[in-house]
């Protein structure tokens, strides 16, 4: 090797050795008669000392001609700082240098090479190879490793084989869009990426496999937002012979185990909660549980305490539902309009916002005195449960809109009130998902899921007349009201997979066109199997305690489906497009 050390395992045990270090040139501070160099490589910074008299003249030479982020070897003795700096593990030595080396120089990198970077978001993917030389991006990268060795050895000790499934698939209609590959040997046909492994899975289990793993990359062309990308990786899973029962418990064992490891936190068992619970108290199947707000219906189910006051609005609605906030009684008027302003945004869409001041002196005030008695509003103030200083802020309309509002008032609620610490963590699983979504544009019913989705076995009579209300064997982990993982047990018996396709809309020979290679596989011994899938990059991105995925992907995409590094997508030749018989007009 060309260095005897590393930049980050010097210290006072190595006095008075004699070492080589490579590294790159983070930093000269130039004295005069002293010159002192941090060296820096991935495993941390070690200060490099010249001094006028005692390094020999060729080597002060050299050391003066260095920029940053040049490549050099440095060949010297340890010794003791006399200075030290306790924020760095090197920080008690120096190497004295008496031999140095440049390895390659360097142009001046676009941006600042340190936690503080001057470099903005758009430059820093254009050079993310020298991003990536940055501490804080490169630990986000170390902690990924981290996330996926200890799946590895969790899932391996459960006899868990890791199976790689093909990348060139074939496009299917249900989910999200595909991304396709032109075949040069089959002119006019495509191949699909795809946007999981869940029929080869499936397969799997079929073959007799009984528990497969795979840490896979996936793809879908969807428009993007902030923490989406056309390529992510997911923990893939699947194992058979089990209930959905086993299934939660081998994946919350996981994901338990990947806090304890990776972070040193011991995360209690995961709760439970129906589908149609989250969504009744807190308008939203991926809840934030690490505080309470939940929802109270003032008008709704068998409870009306808002209709015939002569309030139009209320009267009206289909639902009236309220959260309470803590100690909010003394939110000015303006404070208040201003979170109503915020609630009428398009992206959240409300039409107003009533609230009631339940001040500390007990007294009561509300935006809508001129309809509703004091006794009126108490009832309200007794059913949200408030207490002097609370602060109650209902909305209404139809129900489905009207509970996606007020989840997004009360996780600005909980921001505001500092109720969203990242550093805390609370998992959850969500249950009993409905199996169908009715499509209200494309008039038809759409798997929640996927069509391999198995319903409820006490549901399925269901399916002959009430398809709405048919419960699937479905599951999501959500931590922190981030959904990090979800999956099914499927169905696993041809005519039931028939009848799933039949529902969603499939002629039988189209479901036989596209998913006839599963079907007949169900008629070939096809075991009871269920499984699930984590969303690797965002799983990092909470143990990394960031909002995007992007700090987690070493080569990411940007907001358009870019590489801006590699500049692509990118234009082909007419030669290469001929080739793929493809004709752009
Ligand atoms: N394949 C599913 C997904 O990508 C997960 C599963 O059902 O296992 O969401």
């Amino acid at each position: 090797m060309l260095r005897t050390h590393t930049c980050g395992e010097l210290s006072l045990e190595d006095v008075n050795q004699s070492v080589v270090l490579c590294g790159w040139v983070q930093r000269v501070r130039d004295k005069g008669g002293m010159i002192w160099l941090d060296l820096r490589d991935r495993y941390g910074i070690t200060q490099l000392l010249f001094e006028e008299g005692k390094t020999p003249a060729q080597v002060l030479e050299t050391a003066r001609s260095l920029g940053r982020e040049f490549v050099v070897s440095a060949k010297g003795e340890v010794i003791e700082r006399l200075s030290k700096n306790d924020k760095i593990s090197t920080g008690a030595i120096e190497i004295r240098v008496s031999e140095l080396n440049v390895l390659n120089p360097a142009k001046l990198p676009p941006f600042l090479i340190e936690d503080e970077t001057d470099g903005g978001d758009d430059i820093r993917m254009k050079y993310r190879y020298l991003d990536l030389r940055r501490n804080i991006v490169r630990k986000n990268l170390q902690l990924r490793h981290q996330v996926a060795r200890y799946t590895r050895a969790y899932l391996d000790d459960l006899d868990f084989i890791e199976v790689e499934t093909p990348v060139l698939i074939k496009s299917t209609p249900e989910g999200a869009r595909d991304f396709v590959v032109p075949s040069r040997m089959n002119p006019g046909q495509f191949y699909a990426l795809p946007q999981s492994p869940q029929t080869f899975k499936q397969l799997l289990m079929v073959a007799g496999f009984d528990r497969y793993y795979q840490i896979v990359k996936c793809f879908r062309d969807e428009d993007l937002r902030a923490d989406r990308q056309p390529e992510f990786t997911q923990i893939d899973c699947e194992m058979s012979f089990v209930t959905q029962e086993d299934v939660l418990s081998t994946f919350e064992g996981m994901i338990r185990n990947l806090f304890s490891k990776v972070k040193n936190i011991e995360l209690p068992e995961v709760p439970r909660m129906t589908y149609a619970d989250a969504m009744r108290q807190y308008g939203s199947d991926k809840p934030d549980i690490r505080f309470e707000m939940k929802f109270t219906e003032l008008k709704g189910g068998d409870q009306d305490l808002t209709s015939g006051k002569g309030f139009g609005v209320f009267d009206d609605a289909e639902l009236v539902i309220g959260i309470c906030a803590t100690d909010c009684a003394s939110y000015t008027r303006k404070q208040i309009d201003e979170l109503t302003d915020w609630l009428k945004r398009p992206q959240i869409g409300a039409k107003g916002l009533v609230y009631v001041r339940y001040n500390t002196d007990g007294s009561i005030k509300s935006s809508v005195d001129k309809f509703y008695s004091d006794e009126d509003i108490k009832k309200w103030v007794v059913a949200l449960n408030a207490k002097p200083g609370d602060l109650i802020l209902i909305l209404s309309g139809q129900a489905d809109k009207a509970r996606k509002q007020l989840n997004e008032l009360r996780l600005e609620m909980g921001t505001r009130l500092g109720l969203r610490n990242p550093e805390e963590y609370r998992a959850l699983w969500v249950l009993d998902f409905p199996l169908l979504e009715f499509g209200e544009t494309e008039n038809r019913w759409f798997a929640m899921h996927h069509p391999f989705t198995s319903p409820k076995i006490e549901d399925i009579e269901l399916l002959d007349h009430s398809l709405g209300m048919v419960r699937a064997n479905a599951y999501d982990m959500v931590i922190n009201g981030v959904e990090v993982g979800g999956g099914s047990v499927r169905i696993f018996e041809r005519g039931l997979q028939q009848k799933m396709f039949e529902i969603l809309g499939f002629s039988q020979e189209e479901a036989q066109e596209q998913f006839g290679f599963l079907m007949n596989a169900f008629e070939f011994g096809a075991p009871p199997h269920a499984g699930i899938a984590f969303g690797f990059d965002r799983l990092c991105s909470i143990f990394g305690g960031a909002d995007s995925i992007r700090d987690f992907i070493a080569f990411p995409k940007n907001n358009s489906g870019r590489d801006v590094m590699i500049d692509s997508p990118s234009v082909i030749s007419d030669a290469q497009l001929k080739e793929l018989a493809i004709n752009v007009v």
